[in-house]
């Protein structure tokens, strides 16, 4: 910015002299001595003789103007040289300078460290859970082939389930055709293929369409349900289909595709390898009084209303609800029971399970 001066036509020698005063303060605090040629600046000491020579006023006798710039030069001075301090101090800690004492706290970081280390919490270490395949008493249960006692050994059906869905009892397989938990779907063949019980029997009071075996404890239980289901005044349950072989599923299967194709066929009746009939732990049941009614009039009987509220009780549950297809691959069918037994089944009923997927924790098995 420039000078801007004032063509002032009252100059007077008093006011010369204020300039004269003025310039040499001025230069004798903004210019450094150092910096000065010694032949041409003049002294501290020959501006104090010459400011203090006769006609020339005193410091105390400057006049305000002057004495403001003076003070305002000064002051700049000790901004200068103050910022440099600061700057050098700065610099020699590593930091870059900060204007707010608050700021520099904010983000100088997590407290020191204390020599010896910050305090290491000890965090108990969770103890692996117990497996039952550890313990001897299930594994006898389990290897002499009694579902009940396996399942008892465990603590019941519900601990029987969650330990299998957990992942803690490899040692039980739920692919295993022979026991009463094994699971069928369409992502879960039998192996061997042509699995055959060896245990099937006809179920004592109970009437048959075909001469369709179940195995000797889902005949048993099938006996009892059908005669409480008398008992209960809800009518007669007789049975169509029970234990259909490898050879027969394919006869079934083949029947229903030539009727509606491969798709329709898939939503209602198993290819062979995947049926659940094939265990010998399922059952078609049907309405009787004098005669009986078909699969399709179970869902609108008292039986089938019957069945829905009280089949658990006797180890069945219905393998088919309506919309799980998502879960099963199947329509719904009501007439389809399948034996799990008492245990799992009360479990099954209790935790409010609508598909044998979910109750043991497997993946949704919608196609093949
Ligand atoms: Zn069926």
């Amino acid at each position: 910015m420039g000078r801007v001066t004032f063509h002032d036509p009252e100059t007077s020698p008093r006011r010369a002299a204020r300039a004269e005063a003025e310039r040499r303060a001025t230069a004798a605090i903004t210019l450094p001595e150092t910096r000065m040629d010694a032949d041409e600046a003049p002294s501290r000491r020959d501006l104090r003789s010459r400011t203090s020579a006769p006609g020339i006023p005193r410091l105390a006798a400057i006049p305000l103007l002057v004495r403001r710039r003076i003070a305002v030069a000064a002051l700049a001075l000790v901004v200068v040289a103050s910022g440099a301090v600061a700057i050098g101090a700065a610099v020699a800690s590593g930091q870059t300078p900060t204007a707010e004492p608050q700021a520099a706290a904010a983000i100088a970081g997590p407290p020191a460290v204390p020599a010896e280390g910050l305090p290491v919490p000890v965090i108990a270490e969770a103890p692996a859970p117990k497996s039952p395949c550890d313990d001897p008493a299930f594994t006898s249960a389990l290897a002499s082939g009694d579902d009940g006692a396996t399942i008892a050994a465990i603590g019941g059906g519900e601990a029987f389930r969650s330990a299998v869905a957990s992942g803690i009892a490899p040692c039980v397989s739920l692919a295993d055709a022979t026991r009463q938990w094994v699971v069928v779907n369409k992502q879960r063949p039998y192996d061997p293929a042509n699995y055959r019980p060896n245990d099937l029997v006809m179920p004592n009071g109970v009437r048959a369409l075909e001469d369709s075996a179940l195995r000797q404890r889902a005949a048993d239980a099938l006996s009892k349900l059908v005669q409480a289901a008398e008992d209960a005044g809800a009518g007669e349950i007789g049975y169509l289909s029970a234990f259909r072989s490898y050879e027969t599923q394919q006869k079934t299967y083949a029947a229903r595709v030539s009727v509606g194709g491969v798709a329709e066929a898939d939503k209602e009746s198993a290819r062979a390898g995947f049926s659940e009939h094939q265990s010998g732990l399922a059952v078609d049941i049907v309405p009787c009084s004098r005669s009986c009614g078909t699969l399709d009039d179970v869902g609108g009987s008292t039986q089938g209303a019957w069945v829905r509220d009280h089949a658990w009780e006797y180890g069945f549950i219905t393998r088919y609800v309506d919309g799980r297809i998502d879960v099963t691959g199947y329509e719904p069918e009501p007439w389809h029971l399948r034996y799990i037994g008492p245990e799992l089944a009360k479990a099954y009923h209790d935790g409010g399970y609508t598909t044998l997927e979910e109750f043991f924790g497997l993946p949704a098995a919608p196609t093949y």
